[in-house]
C-alpha cells in the first residue's frame, strides 16, 4: 500500500464499465483509497475492515481519531456480517428507507475495527441509494467506510470541484459523478436501545421515522444530555469566513440587515424569495422555500463560494419553521452563532 499516494487517478462516472468497477473495487479491497458519489455527499472511501486502510481516510481529510466513520453496504445481507444484533425497529427502517439516506447505530461485531469506530462498541451502518456505489461495494466486497469527501472542517463536497479542490493528491481515486442530488448528509438513528433516537437530521426527518415506527423518536441530545454521536462535538461544515445566522420573520430580519454597512467582504446568503424581496441588499441566493431540496442542495457549494470570494462576514438568512436538518447544517456554519428576533406579532 502506498502512502501518501504519488497521483490520484481521476474517473468520469461515464467512463466506468463493468472492468474498470471490478479493478477500483479491488483497489479499495487491497487498502486503497477513493471518492466515490452517494446520493447524499461525496464520500471518501477505504476497506472498512481494513484498519491501515481506514487510517488513510483520516490522515487525508485531517479527521479526529475520534469521530468515526459511516460503512456502506451494498444489501441488508452485508450488515449481518458486521453487527450483533438487528432490532425489530431497525429492521423496519431498513425496509422502509433503504437504499437511502438514512444511517443505523448497531452494536459492532469484534472484528470491525477500531478505526472505524473511533474505539466505541457500535458502528454506523448504511445502504446508499446510488446504482454505481452500490457497484462498487459488491466489488469490492466488503463495507466501505466513507465519512464526506471534504478536508476535516470544511463543508461537505456536494461537487467534483470540491473533492478534487480538497483531497486531489491526497487520496488513490476520485470518481467524477457531477452534483450530488441530495446535497447534505444523511440522518443518523441510534438503534442501539430500547428506543431508537435521532443522533443526526437529514432529509428523512423525525416525522417520516415516527409515522414508519409508529412511535416518538425523540433526538439523542434532548434525552441522554451529553452528545451520544462524537461528530456533533466538532466544528462542521465552516467557511473561513466569519458567519451569523439569523433567524426570523423575513421583514424582522432584513431590518437588522439593512442596517448594516455592506462592502465586498461582506454577503447575504438567504432564500431565492429573500433576496427578490430586498434587490438592494448584496445576496446570494440559495433555492426556493417551495423547494428545500434545491437548498440543501446549493447550501455548501454556497458556503465554499463565499470561500473563493474571499468573504469575511457572511450573513446566513433562515426562518425557524425550516427542516431541522438544514437549521443544524446553517447553525453548524455559523458555529452555533444564530441570532433569533422575538416574533412580535
Ligand atoms: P460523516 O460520515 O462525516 O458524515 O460523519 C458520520 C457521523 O456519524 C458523525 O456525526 C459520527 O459521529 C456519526 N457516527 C458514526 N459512527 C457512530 C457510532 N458508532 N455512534 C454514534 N455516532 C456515530
Ligand atoms: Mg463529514
Amino acid at each position: 500500500m502506498k502512502n501518501p499516494p504519488e497521483r490520484t487517478d481521476i474517473y468520469p462516472s461515464e467512463s466506468l464499465d463493468d472492468a474498470r468497477i471490478l479493478e477500483i473495487g479491488n483497489r479499495l479491497k487491497a487498502g486503497e483509497t477513493c471518492v466515490i458519489p452517494t446520493e447524499t455527499v461525496y464520500g471518501l472511501a477505504a476497506n472498512g475492515l481494513l484498519s491501515a486502510a481506514i487510517q488513510k481516510i483520516y490522515t487525508a481529510k485531517g479527521r479526529p481519531a475520534d469521530n468515526p466513520l459511516i460503512l456502506h453496504v451494498d444489501s441488508p445481507q452485508r450488515v449481518q456480517a458486521i453487527v450483533t444484533d438487528i432490532s425489530d425497529d431497525a429492521k423496519t427502517l431498513m425496509r422502509t428507507f433503504w437504499p437511502g439516506p438514512l444511517t443505523l447505530i448497531f452494536h459492532k461485531q469484534a472484528h470491525v475495527p477500531d478505526a472505524v469506530t473511533g474505539g466505541l462498541d457500535s458502528v454506523a451502518v448504511r445502504m446508499p441509494a446510488h446504482p454505481l456505489t452500490l457497484k462498487l461495494i459488491q466489488a469490492a466486497d466488503v463495507p466501505l467506510a466513507a465519512p464526506s469527501a471534504n478536508r476535516s472542517g470544511r463543508p461537505s463536497s456536494t461537487r467534483f470541484s470540491h473533492v478534487y479542490d480538497d483531497l486531489n493528491g491526497r487520496v488513490d481515486m476520485i470518481i467524477d459523478d457531477g452534483d450530488s442530488p441530495i446535497g447534505i448528509e444523511s440522518t443518523v438513528v441510534d438503534c442501539t436501545g430500547e428506543h431508537p433516537a435521532i443522533l443526526r437530521p437529514g432529509q428523512i426527518d423525525q416525522a417520516a421515522l415516527e409515522m414508519v415506527l409508529k412511535k416518538n423518536v425523540p433526538y439523542a441530545t434532548h434525552t441522554h444530555g451529553a452528545p451520544k454521536s462524537p461528530g456533533v462535538k466538532y466544528g462542521h461544515y465552516q467557511p473561513k469566513g466569519d458567519v451569523e445566522l439569523c433567524l426570523g420573520e423575513d421583514a424582522q430580519v432584513h431590518a437588522y440587515l439593512a442596517a448594516k454597512e455592506f462592502d465586498a467582504k461582506r454577503r447575504i446568503i438567504a432564500s431565492l424569495e429573500w433576496a427578490d424581496q430586498y434587490p438592494s441588499l448584496p445576496v446570494t441566493p440559495l433555492g426556493s422555500i417551495h423547494d428545500f431540496n434545491s437548498i440543501m442542495k446549493t447550501l455548501y457549494a454556497t458556503l465554499r463560494q463565499m470561500d473563493d470570494e474571499k468573504v469575511e462576514t457572511i450573513y446566513l438568512v433562515a426562518h425557524p419553521s425550516w427542516p431541522e436538518s438544514l437549521l443544524d447544517r446553517m447553525k453548524k456554519a455559523a458555529n452555533h452563532h444564530v441570532k433569533t428576533f422575538e416574533n412580535e406579532a
